[in-house]
């Protein structure tokens, strides 16, 4: 399964991407999608230009928060048009570089952004395409960092607001009103939270329409489908029939009305893998140390969610010979730890091990702390 000969002239640690995965990944996504739906990949999980320029060659659109990310996809091969942009806090120049390019749509938080986006449209003599980002009050069953579709979250234009924001947003001459955007957290496992969100969209949808306001041609549902931690050799690849067909089943469409997704964690989650080396295996009386030299700058999700990532041993030289280790990193933070009493095959002084899982929100998210380089990106074509 993966290059280990390979992986032994490299410097460790470093990122691998099972580029086989990945593109089953897509394939299975692309199956389960009707021709009214569409996916933008969350860039966010992993802007490794490799793994975005596959990405952009299927065919999928990219979903982008911030100036940096849109010029990550259009440098990918991503079309303009199928670049979708939402933060809460884009600035002027995030803007003119989404105008200039001439994106899909700016997924708009508030009626300021949108001021802004109009008078900066304005002097450009273009249109901007809007989304609103509504916050429709759904909790996610995920951990409270990344839900954030709750009205205590940042995220969003409150559900009271709509009809104002909406009649200000049609009122704009340089503003194009054409969508309603949601995205309600990560890691959601229970299709319950997609479905409940697709109520509510359908709620919103008819009290628009009570209200005399034309029907939008986009609906955006965000993304926030969950992977397997657990067991990532059983479920390789998330459950999209089950995804899709929710919204399939749940979310009543408009004539016309086309649905679009913003999926990160589902597409890159378990094709990426980190692989270090095992530094040194220390013992006190009551604990064994697995001392490796990847650390939170590489990974940091362990120590920010409390995160699990299975860890497997790939040079173990006696699979059965199980010991209990706590898994740390180098760095001078004592929450440098990747798993606590964690049972491995006996490990050794320059064994080789893969943390799993760790394609979304790992490789991006590494830092330079304690002066350390950033781990770098290899995908299979590049190890064979
Ligand atoms: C992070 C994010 C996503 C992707 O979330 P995943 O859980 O990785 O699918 C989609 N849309 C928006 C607006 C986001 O901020």
């Amino acid at each position: 399964m993966f290059p280990i000969e390979k992986f032994h002239k490299l410097r460790t640690p470093f990122y691998y991407y099972d580029t086989e995965l990945l593109r089953s990944t897509l394939n299975a996504i692309r199956d389960n999608l009707s021709a009214d739906m569409h996916v933008h990949y969350a860039v966010k999980a992993c802007a490794n230009p490799k793994v975005l320029a596959i990405i952009a060659k299927e065919g999928f659109g990219a979903d982008c928060v911030s100036g940096g990310e849109i010029e990550a996809a259009l440098k990918a091969g991503f079309p303009a048009d199928k670049i979708v942009y939402a933060g809460v806090g884009k600035s002027d120049r995030e803007i003119e570089l989404g105008l200039e390019a001439g994106i899909h749509a700016f997924n708009v938080e508030s009626i300021p952004e949108l001021e802004v986006i109009n008078q900066l449209a304005k002097g450009k003599g273009k249109t901007a395409r809007i989304a609103l980002r509504i916050n429709p009050n759904v909790g996610a069953h995920t951990h409270a960092n990344i839900t954030t579709g709750l009205a205590e979250n940042k995220f969003g234009i409150d559900m009271q607001c709509m009809e104002e924001v909406i009649a200000i947003a049609s009122s704009m001459e340089a503003i194009q009103f054409i969508g309603l955007h949601f995205h309600i957290g990560s890691q959601i496992l229970d299709m319950d939270d997609f479905a409940a969100l697709s109520l509510r969209i359908n709620e919103i949808q008819n009290r628009m329409e009570a209200a005399g306001i034309p029907a939008v041609s986009d609906i955006n549902v965000g993304g926030g489908l969950g992977i397997d931690y657990n067991q990532p050799d059983l479920h390789p690849i998330p459950d999209f029939c089950s995804y899709f067909n929710t919204y399939k089943q749940k979310l009543l469409l408009r004539p016309g009305q086309q649905l679009h997704f913003e999926l990160g964690r589902a597409v890159v989650g378990q094709c990426g893998t980190l692989i270090s080396h095992v530094l040194y295996i220390k013992s006190n009386p009551i604990k064994n140390f697995c001392i490796v030299d990847a650390g939170m700058t590489d990974l940091v999700r362990p120590a920010l969610y409390g995160a699990y990532h299975q860890i497997d041993n790939l040079t173990a030289e006696s699979p059965t010979d199980y010991v209990i280790y706590d898994v740390v990193g180098p760095i001078c933070e004592s929450s440098d730890v990747f798993i606590k009493n964690y049972g491995m095959p006996r490990t050794r002084r320059g064994d080789l091990v893969a943390f799993r899982s760790a394609g979304a929100y790992g490789e991006i998210m590494a830092s330079g702390y304690n002066c350390r380089p950033l781990p770098e990106g290899y995908i299979t074509e590049e190890l064979q």
